[in-house]
């Protein structure tokens, strides 16, 4: 058989596109396929804040990776910019992980103490020292964890940084190309069947988010990966409400460029549906009033859904599948797809490059699944 690329990827999110791009970077020939436009599903639905410390506790398994990607965006924004002339937005100001009652002020406390232990930076700041820094939020918040290193960048930018950095390095990329199954030889996947023909390759990497449930039925692979939408807004404001990222039990907000404010984010499980609901974004108000009484007066942007990709354990599936050589799977980062985006595409090309990859024993795709109360 003559293999036409190194490495095929299904799906065009952020997961793909990272994958595409630490692979094209080491000189593989890589073709990305997706069945819609690139990054149209949940990466491009996404606040963008690399939360780190703000969305995992320090006893996750998920921690020890969560960081180490964090700490790829400062040089990676830059090689980016550099091979695509994609800015990315990378802000790295901090955020505030808030509190809104006397019970939620104590588990913050609690999380920081693990995060203390475990060696990360957390600073507990009072209501006073809080509005010092942003004097508009509102005085009933009980104060907050600051937590230095959870910046954000744009998740439509970054996306298309990676797309067009793995395309300058020779990657092709196929939007609107959707793949029906799996072609096998043997034990070997050795290629793809789409709505465009057969492609083949060495390595076949799925990493089409939410919808790789369906897909992996095919090869007999029965992964616990489900939808969750999830909503948001843009507000604009004549002058910036907000220096850092707000982010509270239920609702985030996170200042983002030309006086933007994102508002997020609704949690509904088990649907692919991306309607926006009223009812979904009247409750982001009120939540983001709580916190930012004068959001009030903002002028209102847009909204949007998007599809996060969760799993049975609330872990990423990152691995070979069990039974067929040159098929791996990246996918169910949930609400952390784009700040894991970069250290899974730099894990799953040393995957595909047969190294052996410690890190990612406890994401393989035997282990198993504890449901999880949703
Ligand atoms: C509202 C919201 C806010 C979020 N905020 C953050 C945040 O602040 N920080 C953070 O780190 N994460 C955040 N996330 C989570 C993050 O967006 C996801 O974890 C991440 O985008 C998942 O990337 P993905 O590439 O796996 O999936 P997707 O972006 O969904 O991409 C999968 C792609 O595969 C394609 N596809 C599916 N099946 C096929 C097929 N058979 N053939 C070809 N293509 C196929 C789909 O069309 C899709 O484009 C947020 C998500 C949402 C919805």
């Amino acid at each position: 058989m003559n293999h036409k690329y190194d490495a095929i990827i299904v799906g065009g999110g952020v997961m793909g596109g990272s994958i595409a791009y630490y692979l094209a970077k080491r000189g593989r020939k890589v073709l990305l396929l997706e069945k819609d436009q690139l990054a149209s599903k949940s990466s491009g639905a996404a606040a963008g804040m690399l939360g780190a410390q703000a969305e995992l506790e320090g006893d996750s398994p998920l921690f020890p990776l969560a960081k180490r990607s964090r700490e790829m965006f400062p040089h990676l924004s830059k090689e980016l910019k550099e091979v695509s002339g994609v800015d990315i937005e990378f802000i790295n100001k901090g955020m505030f992980k808030v509190a809104l009652s006397n019970e939620e002020k104590s588990a913050l406390k609690n999380i920081m103490d693990i995060q203390r232990n475990a060696g990360e930076e957390a600073e507990w700041v009072s209501t006073e020292e809080l509005l010092k820094v942003e004097p508009f939020l509102s005085k009933e918040i009980k104060g907050g964890m600051y937590i230095r290193k959870d910046g954000q960048v744009s998740a439509p930018q970054l996306s298309k940084a990676f797309f067009q950095s793995a395309a300058v390095l020779g990657a092709e990329i196929k939007e609107f190309t959707a793949v029906h199954s799996f072609i096998f030889e043997k034990k070997k996947a050795i290629g793809v069947e789409t709505d465009d023909g057969n492609f083949y390759g060495e390595n076949i990497i799925a990493a089409n988010g939410a919808w790789s449930r369906h897909l992996l039925q095919k090869s007999g692979l029965e992964l616990v990966v489900y939808p969750v939408k999830g909503e948001c807004f843009f507000v604009k404001t004549d002058k910036p409400l907000l220096e850092k990222t707000i982010f509270s039990h239920g609702c985030y907000l996170v200042p983002k460029s030309g006086g933007r404010i994102l508002v997020g984010a609704t949690v509904k499980t088990h649907t692919f549906d991306r309607k926006v609901s009223l009812d979904g974004i009247a409750t982001l108000m009120e939540k983001a009033k709580e916190l930012l009484p004068v959001i009030a007066e903002a002028q209102w942007e847009k909204a949007w859904a998007g599809t996060r990709p969760q799993t049975g354990d609330g872990l990423p599936y990152i691995g070979e599948h069990p039974e067929y050589h040159g098929l791996f799977i990246a996918t169910g980062h949930f609400r952390n797809g784009i700040l894991l985006s970069p250290i899974t595409g730099e894990l799953t090309a040393d995957l595909v490059e047969r190294k052996i990859v410690p890190e990612l024993d406890r994401f393989n795709l035997n282990r198993s699944l504890q449901p999880i109360v949703s």
